[in-house]
């Protein structure tokens, strides 16, 4: 048997996140502020974009390495054309176990049945308010609360699994942190918070506009008694919760005040064909010139495994708690997926 692909820390790769492109639909201020992202915005150009066959081809190679999980995320991914072709070709590949998409869910009511048909079994939507006025300053101006609502429940009566992510920001959404729990209790959806990110350089980040997973918790635990639950498995990113006397649950992603490096087997592919070994990482590997230049399935496995071999990032963990100072300049969140 192939010894398995360990990095420099011990930990296996197991998950891919493709970016199927940088383009989006939204403007959320914590990752595409309008400002930085306007009409004159350098986004790829197609050419540059990976194109299905490609994708599948390295997802076909990363397999062999371990992969079994992939994750379609963006920008917006649902912008991509074809969509569901490039799912149905991924799904083909026998050891790819299960696949998953990350949507702002708008793009969902259309397209989620045949998403659902191609081979998607799994659905993460963002929502981080339920009110139309601070959806507009903080999501969207073009679009409405209700579309990502009705975008859910079309991916549910499809078959697809659903969970919500909720980015909290303190003195932005957080008073919603209880409402929106209440208003999933019981939807058979689960509801994830995430603390909010220094990600990318735009968002102005600042550790005072984080609302830690303590306090999340204990703000619900406050109005619905809440009890932890175990990881489903190695590597899970959230903290799992169950609402006491119920087997409902939330999670909470907490990536900054209980980071989870030290479990993190998740790699990640630019939509212009980049190896990047972190969410916070500044330069990736290029494997698009690579694969367009005729190289073999063999050494670009080769070279993929040469660095996940390297890698040693634990950015989260490394991170200072204390003075909450990101570090470097790092890749955009809308360029290289959640
Ligand atoms: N456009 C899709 C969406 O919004 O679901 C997929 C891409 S988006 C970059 C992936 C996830 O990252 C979303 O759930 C979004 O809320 C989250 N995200 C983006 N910027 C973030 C930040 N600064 N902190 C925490 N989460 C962030
Ligand atoms: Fe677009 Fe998703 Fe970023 Fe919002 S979080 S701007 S929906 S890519
Ligand atoms: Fe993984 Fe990097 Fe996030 Fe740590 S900071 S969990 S290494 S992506």
């Amino acid at each position: 048997m192939e010894k398995k692909l360990t990095d420099a820390l011990g930990r296996p790769l197991h998950d891919l996140r493709i970016s199927v492109t940088d383009r989006c639909n939204f403007r959320c201020r914590y990752c595409m502020p309008e400002e930085m992202y306007g009409p004159d915005y350098p986004f790829l150009p197609r050419e540059k974009l990976l194109t299905f066959e490609e994708i599948t081809r390295l997802v076909r190679i990363f397999s062999s390495l371990g992969v079994t999980k992939i994750r379609i995320t963006g920008g917006e991914p649902l912008l991509r054309k074809d969509l569901p072709q490039l799912i149905r070709m991924i799904a083909s590949i026998p050891s790819v176990k299960d696949i998953a998409l990350t949507t702002n869910g708008v793009l969902l009511k259309k397209q989620a049945t045949l998403l659902k048909k191609a081979g998607l079994e799994r659905i993460n939507v963002s929502l981080d308010t339920l009110n139309n006025d601070l959806f507009t300053r903080l999501n969207s101006r073009k679009y409405r609360v209700e579309q990502v609502l009705e975008g859910i429940e079309a991916a549910a009566r499809a078959g697809l699994r659903v969970k919500i992510n909720m980015v909290v920001m303190k003195g932005v959404n957080d008073g919603e942190i209880v409402s929106i729990a209440r208003h999933f209790r019981g939807s058979g959806h689960i509801l994830r918070f995430i603390e909010f990110m220094d990600v990318g350089n735009s968002n102005g980040w600042n550790l005072k506009q984080v609302i830690s997973m303590e306090e999340i918790v204990s703000r619900i635990h406050h109005e619905m008694p809440v009890e932890p639950m175990k990881p489903n498995y190695f590597g899970e990113v959230a903290s799992r919760f169950r609402y006491q006397g119920s087997d409902e649950e939330f999670g909470v992603i907490s990536s900054i005040t209980a980071p989870f490096c030290s479990s993190c087997t998740r790699a990640r592919l630019s939509s212009d064909g980049y190896l990047y070994t972190c969410l916070f990482a500044s330069t990736g590997t290029n494997l698009v010139d690579p694969l367009r230049s005729g190289a073999s399935d063999e050494s670009i496995k080769q070279l993929i495994e040469e660095i996940w071999q390297q890698r040693t990032d634990r950015y989260s963990e490394d991170r200072s708690l204390q003075t909450g100072k990101q570090k470097g300049e790092k890749i955009e969140m809308s360029y290289i997926g959640g």
